[in-house]
């Protein structure tokens, strides 16, 4: 059930699609079900309250714009307020391309961070700018050699250390210095260590040396409750997160979990990942998200 809370609002929503007679009570009635189902979420209290509020008052205040029945109504309101709550318009990711960059993935192990490593490469690639990956994951052996692979697939500079006797940081301001040409840096990090405390830490070290321009948290869609708790532990250890990445919404999952991670830490998601290829990257459009995420 990890997608439970765009059931439980489209069950709700349904109440008011089947009933007979729309009033006030069952307006109520059906704002406390989508708050339940919000709060279940682990979606801020705060922010449930006040939306839930503005339900409430556009619904029984507002009469229904031409061409659309009570019914219609009530569920666009619902629906907006929806997509409002995780950033209403498609973010981008702003680069200065007089500029260098660096961007950091973070994120678990299994989170997809290394695969979406490259697509973000690609898409800047596509963007006409000049991008370079760097391979600072040093505990998982196989890091380096499955982003070299897909470095090559696309055609982007690659620095890392196979022998992994450097550190994080030795490799990302060694890739920084031997990558001249490049205008934007990708820093894949890693995902797991001996303990979870040593992960965190090492990612405010690398945040602190190398100043990136964006932080992007990097987070399995199919993970439900989970997803905010690993969003809530980045955001503390490196404070600034700019962004969040959502992958493997290509199956059946529908990225509820990564609707509390937004509400959590307060980021916008700016892209989804839709498949394993390089080109299966896409720029997050909330109001398709909150379609899904009902339908
Ligand atoms: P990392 O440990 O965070 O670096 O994760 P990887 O990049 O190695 O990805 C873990 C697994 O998830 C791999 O098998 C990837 O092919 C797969 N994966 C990553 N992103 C997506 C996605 O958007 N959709 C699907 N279906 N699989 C993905």
């Amino acid at each position: 059930m990890l997608d439970k809370l765009g059931q439980n609002i489209s069950t709700a929503l349904n109440k008011i699609k089947s009933a007979t007679l729309v009033d006030k009570k069952l307006i109520k009635e059906v704002i406390k079900d989508i708050q339940k189902a919000l709060i279940q979420s682990d979606v801020n209290v705060k922010l449930v309250l006040k939306m839930s509020k503005d339900i409430e008052k556009k619904a029984i205040e507002e009469n229904p714009p031409k061409g659309l029945t009570k019914k219609e109504h009530i569920i666009q309101i619902v629906y907006n307020e929806l997509v409002q709550l995780i950033g209403n318009e498609p973010q981008k990711l702003d680069l200065d391309p007089s500029k260098k960059s660096i961007i950091l993935l973070v994120g678990i192990q299994g989170s997809g961070k290394t695969t979406s490593s490259a697509k973000l490469a690609r898409l800047i690639q596509k963007r006409g700018l000049k991008p370079a990956l760097i391979a600072a994951d040093v505990y998982r052996p196989a890091a380096y050699k499955q982003l070299q692979q897909l470095a090559e697939k696309i055609n982007v500079p690659l620095y890392g250390d196979e022998t992994r006797t450097k550190t994080p940081i030795e490799i990302a301001k060694d890739g920084l210095n031997k990558l001249k040409k490049a205008d934007v840096f990708i820093i894949d990090t890693a995902g797991r260590h001996k303990e979870e405390s040593g992960l965190l830490t090492e990612m405010k070290e690398l945040k602190d040396e190398l100043n990136p321009k964006e932080i992007v948290l990097v987070i399995d869609g199919t993970l439900g409750q989970q997803a905010k708790n690993q969003a809530k532990a980045f955001k503390d250890a490196v404070e600034d997160i700019g962004s969040i990445l959502v992958t493997k919404l290509d199956g059946s999952a529908k990225g509820g979990g990564a609707l509390s991670a937004v509400a959590e830490i307060n980021a916008p998601i700016k892209f989804i990942g839709t498949g394993e290829g390089v080109d299966d990257l896409e720029t997050f459009e909330p109001k398709k998200f909150i379609s899904r995420l009902l339908g």
